[in-house]
């Protein structure tokens, strides 16, 4: 593929031309898309263009292509690959303006919005009509951004991520023509799947600027409850009968003995510092009791104790706690950045993957609170590291390697949720050694130029 250009004068100027003042080159724009919220190095992009329609998008792809300029696509910054930092410089094109809700369609339980509406602004829309949007990665990323991640979070084990929750897209290809793919039918066998091609795609395939989205009624009742446990081991394997006796929990998630205690300095809370569970129930009155009563005696059985949250209040607390948690960690350690970093793996494995993780981690010297969404298998590390300590950073990228390797071996895969971004990319190959060839194929039809996000994803396109 070629080689992106260096920028010119003339690509910004012909930029500006197309897309007037929604092109910025000021020095905190181009800082504030320079980064996400991984730990991956920042590099600004030689400008950034605020979009405000698909003809602004189609407008930026336009010159860029003349330029060979890479374009790459901005949600809300929340990723945790590094997927949208402009790592070979280019055009940042950002979609936070483009958030309408287009329309609610409360009899089918669907919605059609524009890509940057965020996740907190569509539930706020949808709470009102007795609806919400099950999706729920704790950041307030943009709908696009989810899409492009193939996003999940703490509902996942009862709703699905977003590969079960997308519908159809409407999509700009490096070429200027829109695609519109899937549709408002629940099921169809209409042609090859391209929503789901998108889905996932981190920007390197096309710019979504439309998503159509299952939404789900607001449950009549919910309860939630903490189950502090007495160790780790006790922890999962609980988790893993809840989930083959087919309890259909809303959350369970775990937060190991030091994610507690770092929770508890954030927060100011005084938990036991022991591996603990978190979980949320959704349903009728009677079925809700019935799924805390199951959980209770598994917990039980397991040497934990349930413990509900009885008021909206304090449920609302610890989902708020939940959701801090890198924030919580990297609060232990003075001027530290963190690495969140995730795999998922077979529930049968969760343990022996968790727990290998885990005897690792204490054999060195790194710091690294481990949280989960533990019912599909999925944990997450999040290193804490301090600025310029060298030997800390080696350490952890080489139990991160190995972490993959490890969930790899059990069947399972480099990243959950987070995507390849720039971190995950050299275990593409290893996770799929006959379908990266593919890959290429799709991303060479669909972008023959390689401006799309270059360097992301698949990192053998160089
Ligand atoms: C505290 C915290 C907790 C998190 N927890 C979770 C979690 O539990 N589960 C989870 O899945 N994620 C989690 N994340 C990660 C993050 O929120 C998701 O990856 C999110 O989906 C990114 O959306 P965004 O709008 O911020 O996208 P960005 O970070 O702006 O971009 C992410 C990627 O998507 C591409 N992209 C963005 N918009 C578009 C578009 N419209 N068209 C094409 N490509 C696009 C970008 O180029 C980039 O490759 C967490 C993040 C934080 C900070």
């Amino acid at each position: 593929m070629p080689r992106a250009s260096e920028v010119t004068g003339e690509l910004i100027s012909e930029l500006a031309e197309r897309v007037g003042g929604r092109l910025s080159q000021s020095p905190s724009d181009l800082e504030g898309h320079s980064r996400d919220e991984s730990h991956h190095e920042a590099r600004a992009p030689w400008a950034v263009v605020r979009c405000q329609s698909v003809e602004d998008v189609q407008a930026v792809l336009e010159v860029c292509r003349r330029h060979l300029s890479p374009v790459i696509p901005f949600g809300a910054g929340t990723g945790l690959e590094g997927g949208a930092i402009p790592t070979r410089g280019g055009v940042s094109l950002d979609l936070s303006g483009m958030n309408r809700v287009l329309r609610v369609g409360q009899e089918d339980l669907d919605v059609t919005v524009e890509a940057g509406v965020t996740l907190s602004q569509l539930n706020s829309e949808l709470g009102p009509l007795g609806l919400f949007f099950p999706v729920d990665p704790g950041s307030d990323p943009t709908l696009g951004g989810m899409v492009a991640t193939r996003a999940s979070g703490t509902m996942a084990v009862r709703y699905g991520t977003m590969a079960s929750n997308v519908l159809g897209l409407k999509v700009v290809l490096a070429s200027g023509e829109v695609v519109t793919t899937g549709g408002r039918a629940r099921k169809s066998s209409a042609g090859y799947d391209l929503t789901h091609l998108f889905t996932g795609s981190e920007g390197t395939l096309g710019v979504v600027v439309e998503v159509t989205l299952r939404v789900q009624p607001l449950p009549e009742t919910v309860a939630a409850a903490v189950c502090p446990m007495p160790d780790l081991r006790s922890a999962v394997t609980a988790v893993i009968e809840v989930i083959q006796l087919g309890i259909p929990v809303a959350r369970i998630e775990l937060l190991d003995e030091v994610m507690v205690d770092a929770i508890n300095r954030y927060q100011g809370t005084d938990s036991p510092v022991t591996p603990t569970l978190l979980l949320e129930f959704h349903g009728a009155k009677g079925a809700v009791a019935e799924q805390v009563r199951e959980v209770a005696q598994v917990v039980g059985a397991r040497g934990g104790r349930l413990e509900e949250q009885a008021t909206p209040e304090e449920r609302s607390r610890l989902w708020e706690r939940r959701h801090h948690a890198l924030y919580a960690a990297k609060a232990l350690r003075p001027h530290a950045r963190t690495w969140s970093t995730d795999v998922c793996v077979p529930i049968s494995r969760l343990a022996d993957c968790l727990l290998e993780t885990k005897a690792e981690l204490e054999r060195s010297r790194v710091l690294a609170p481990i949280v989960g969404h533990v019912g599909d298998g999925n944990f997450h590390l999040s290193f804490v590291l301090e600025e310029g300590e060298v030997e800390q950073l080696k350490e952890a990228d080489e139990l991160h390697s190995r972490m993959v390797e490890r969930a790899l071996r059990m069947g399972g895969t480099c990243t959950g949720e987070h995507g390849v971004g720039i971190g995950k990319a050299p275990f593409l190959l290893h996770e799929h050694p006959t379908g990266v060839g593919l890959m290429r194929q799709l991303k060479a039809t669909l972008d023959p130029l390689g401006i799309l996000n270059p360097g992301k994803v698949l990192v053998v396109e160089e």
